[in-house]
């Protein structure tokens, strides 16, 4: 089988890793610039509103997915004239546009935040009617870690905020108060007669740093047991109402109790990273699987796995880590902010990963191993 990956980066490389192992092949397409997939496929670089290119990519290809969301529509349209693209265009159309997602959510029977489009000026007065303040104004389309986001605390600041950031279409939403940040990644796959199968991961509980994922727990422990229940209901409903056929990932603040779900990515998550080692089948296998509709692999832990995220410098290249963990470099060149790769410990018990995760991270990064990670 052969598979076609828009896009070259970290998930792409992954992804391509995973289905090598499974007998399939990989061929990129991706804009000019550096990539991580060197040695895992053909790639094809160019503009992905050129048809030939396009008509190039598709040749010989079983299915094509993609391992960025804000990868052009019309592109994936043009695609799927061709061959199967899955997840499809109704996934990616909903996750580019935030006003648009929180309202699938909420169909879903997903909790959300109160929020309110604000596409031009004349939106000013009823968003403030329906969103308490403190709010967060974003960007509708294009936003990511973090980017494209303002915090609006008084009236006021609205105007200066929908200028500062390029007074394209926005979306309002109230500011959530919360303890934690978790992750459900779910797949959903489609067999030939047309039956679907869905497998969830144990949930993840996220931090970041810069606005950028620094750590990932799996699974996340002490949450609201009735919330988690309904928030994974909701992520059912969500991959059969979108159709999609491949991985989804839900990130959620949790507050009082409450799983409050913030926003989508259709395709494998940063997150989700620790299910190369810490479960009996990685978010990137059942992927590759769901978008060539084989039949998914079992997803439970093999434990507690801690991930850390190498970000912005090059790890000591000598550094000694313990057995338990495994080390992931990318291939890419050190930028600020940059992900670079990075690690999973993975043990029977949390501590035991937290502090092996601990050790590796303080290692690459030259520290003592006491140093905080
Ligand atoms: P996002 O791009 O929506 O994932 O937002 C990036 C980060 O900003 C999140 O991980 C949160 O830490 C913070 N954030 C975003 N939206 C809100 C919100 N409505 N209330 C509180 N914090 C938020």
């Amino acid at each position: 089988m052969k598979l076609g990956i828009l896009g070259a980066g970290q998930l792409g490389r992954m992804l391509a890793q995973a289905a090598a192992q499974i007998g399939v092949e990989c061929r990129f397409l991706a804009p000019p610039g550096e990539t991580c997939v060197q040695g895992l496929g053909e790639l094809l670089q160019g503009d992905l509103s050129d048809d030939l290119l396009l008509t190039r990519f598709a040749q010989g290809l079983d299915a094509v997915t993609y391992e960025w969301e804000n990868v052009p529509a019309a592109a994936v349209e043009r695609l799927s004239r061709l061959v199967p693209v899955r997840p499809g265009a109704r996934s990616l159309r909903c996750a580019q546009d935030r006003v648009h997602e929180k309202q699938f959510f909420r169909g879903c029977g997903l909790a959300v935040q109160a929020f309110a489009p604000v596409d031009a000026p004349r939106d000013f007065v009823p968003a403030l009617a329906g969103v308490p303040l403190p709010a967060m104004l974003k960007t509708r389309r294009m936003g990511y870690d973090g980017k494209g986001q303002a915090r609006i605390d008084k009236p006021d600041d609205l105007p200066a905020a929908f200028e500062r950031l390029g007074s394209v279409p926005c979306i309002l939403e109230a500011f959530v108060s919360f303890e934690s940040e978790i992750s459900l990644l779910g797949v959903r796959a489609v067999n030939a007669e047309g039956r679907e199968e869905m497998r969830l991961w144990s949930p993840c509980r996220n931090e970041h740093r810069r606005g950028i994922l620094d750590r990932t727990v799996s699974p996340a422990v002490d949450l609201p047991e009735e919330s988690l229940a309904r928030a994974c209901a909701g992520m059912a409903a969500t991959l059969s109402g979108l159709d999609h056929e491949g991985v989804l990932c839900i990130e959620f603040f949790v507050s009082r109790g409450r799983l409050i779900a913030n926003e989508m990515a259709p395709r494998v998550h940063n997150s989700g990273h620790w299910t190369i080692e810490g479960s009996q089948t990685s978010q990137f296998e059942n992927h590759v699987r769901a978008a060539l509709r084989m039949p998914l692999g079992p997803t439970e832990s093999s434990g507690v796995s801690v991930l850390r995220n190498l970000v912005g410098d090059v790890p000591v290249p000598d550094a000694t880590l313990p057995a338990s963990v495994r080390l992931h470099l990318y291939g890419k060149s050190p930028k600020v902010g940059r992900k670079l790769g990075h690690l999973t410990a993975v043990a029977q018990r949390e501590s035991d990963a937290m502090s092996a995760a601990q050790a590796a991270f303080a290692a690459l990064n030259g520290q003592p191993a006491s140093a905080r990670g």
